[in-house]
């Protein structure tokens, strides 16, 4: 599982070999570190079109970390009313900036025509090459189904092939760009976004929209352990992501269940004891499971915050060889047994207000993939699901999926080499993502805060070259 390339081009010799060969030199990504770490350090360079509503905000969100805020103070479009804050300083944009920045973040959300993109170049050209490795890109448009008027969407539409694009230039810096569009009036709930693109812990994330909706400002009593008192039910938990899964979210202060067949009792057990949470063996592909894992939660717990639909298999056939067993478990597990599972803690109230439902797609359910026909389904499935329930769920909850790429896991460790190889580095960060990197993007969904984000479905794949 271990990326040898990734080691390799990273000594002197590699590098050059690397250069001479016309190689890909990916860079390790820096990911977050245990701790006190602030969500960004360094400097920070924001700009706003004319009228944005969301700066304003950025300046409180900034302010709250070590960073050093500029603002571009010669778009004639940044309102003295739209400053980011006291603490931001004014940054000329047509002089020599010797700066280099940590992020560059700019609210489009002011744009009405499309001539207002102007504004996105005036900012980005004199700054985009004073970008630091492993920095981040971010911007903040209007959800364009929102924007009544032809010209305001496709000028918020135009953004997601912008940043699309700065994400694979930036790329091999071990950098990341990603938008945000949100809804009208939503400004107040950025926060536990923009924290979360700004941060090591979207290291994997990009090329990447993410919509947030308007909902009353929450935020957690105790920022760095957001999610104290809550209980999490997390499946396949035992190995891969769904550990990775339970362990993130229990140093974000929650405590966890993790489930996984009766058959890997003694792994889940280790991870579970490791972590202060319980284990629970079960199928979740057995008619009973619904009840056994209710019966469970009522046993232990008044009921549970957030469920983490995990586990998952694959059974490779092309379509004409594939037995109908393979088929049907392939479905069952990854989509079938999820909207059982919800249905059952939902009649019985069991799923607490403001609680959250994540569930896992895989860009092989967004773009297919050979010998997947079942896989894919279920997966595209899962999309389906959570778009539809986005629109039922109540009581504050929300209910989001990621479709990760390629994640360094057994299940891609069993891969033949070259699809392995291949899967590493068709993403413009040149390499496969670490569990971790899905387990942060779930506690980004999870976080109180992140109450506005629902309905969407964010790809942890280093922008994989497969899929849109
Ligand atoms: P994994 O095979 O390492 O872990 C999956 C876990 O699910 C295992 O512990 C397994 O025992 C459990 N499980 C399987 N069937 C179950 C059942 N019927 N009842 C209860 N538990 C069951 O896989 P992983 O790589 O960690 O993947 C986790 C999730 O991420 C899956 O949904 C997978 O489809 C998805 N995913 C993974 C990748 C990747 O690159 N690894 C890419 C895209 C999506």
């Amino acid at each position: 599982m271990s990326d040898v390339y990734l080691r390799f081009v990273n000594t002197p010799f590699g590098k050059t070999a690397a250069q001479s060969l016309g190689l890909p030199s990916p860079l390790p990504l820096k990911r977050w570190k245990r701790g006190d770490q602030p969500f960004v350090e360094g400097n920070v360079l924001v700009g706003a079109a004319a009228g944005g509503k969301a700066v304003s905000h950025l300046g409180q969100t900034l302010g709250a970390s070590p960073a050093k805020v500029f603002h571009a103070s010669n778009l004639t479009t940044l309102t003295d009313s739209a400053k980011v804050g006291n603490k931001a300083s004014p940054l000329a944009l047509d002089a020599d900036i010797e700066e280099r920045f940590a992020a560059l973040v700019f609210d489009a959300t002011g744009m009405k025509t499309t001539e207002d993109l102007r504004a996105v170049y005036d900012f980005f050209h004199p700054t985009i090459k004073k970008l630091a490795p492993h920095g981040r890109v971010l911007v903040i448009g209007q959800e364009p189904s929102s924007c009544r008027a032809p010209a305001k969407a496709a000028a918020h539409q135009a953004l997601e092939g912008f940043v699309r694009s700065v994400a694979k230039e930036v790329g091999k810096r071990g950098a990341t760009a990603n938008l945000l569009w949100q809804a009208n009036g939503a400004e107040k709930a950025l926060d536990s976004s923009v924290r979360f693109f700004l941060s090591a812990r979207s290291a994997y994330v990009s090329g990447q929209v993410a919509r947030v909706g308007k909902t009353a400002e929450v935020m957690p009593a105790d920022p760095a352990r957001p999610l104290s008192g809550k209980v999490a039910l997390v499946t396949g938990a035992s190995r891969g992501i769904g550990a990775s899964i339970a362990e993130t979210l229990t140093r974000d202060g929650a405590t966890v269940i993790g489930l996984d067949i009766p058959q890997a009792m003694e792994e889940l057990q280790k991870v579970t004891d490791a972590l202060g949470g319980k284990a629970l063996g079960c199928d979740i592909t057995d008619p009973n499971a619904p009840t056994q894992i209710a019966d469970f939660i009522k046993q232990h717990f008044d009921g549970v915050d957030l469920v983490i639909h995990n586990a998952g298999i694959t059974r490779d056939k092309t379509l004409g060889n594939m037995p109908a067993h393979f088929w049907d478990m392939t479905i069952a597990v990854n989509l079938t047994a999820e909207e059982h599972i919800d249905e059952a803690l939902m009649k019985q109230d069991l799923l607490k207000e403001n609680g959250r439902i994540v569930c896992i797609s895989s860009i092989s359910g967004i773009a297919g993939n050979f010998g997947q026909t079942n896989y894919s389904a279920a997966k595209s499935g899962v999309i389906g699901y959570v778009e539809a329930m986005a629109k039922q769920v109540k009581n504050g909850v929300t209910i989001n999926a990621v479709a990760p790429g390629f994640i360094e896991t057994q299940m891609t460790a069993d891969m033949p080499f070259t699809i392995r190889e291949a899967g590493r580095r068709m993403n413009s960060l040149s390499q496969g993502g670490l569990p971790v990197d899905v387990a942060e993007a779930i506690a980004w969904y999870c976080n109180p805060a992140s109450n506005g984000v629902n309905g969407n479905v964010v790809r942890v794949c280093g922008q994989s070259l497969i899929g849109k």
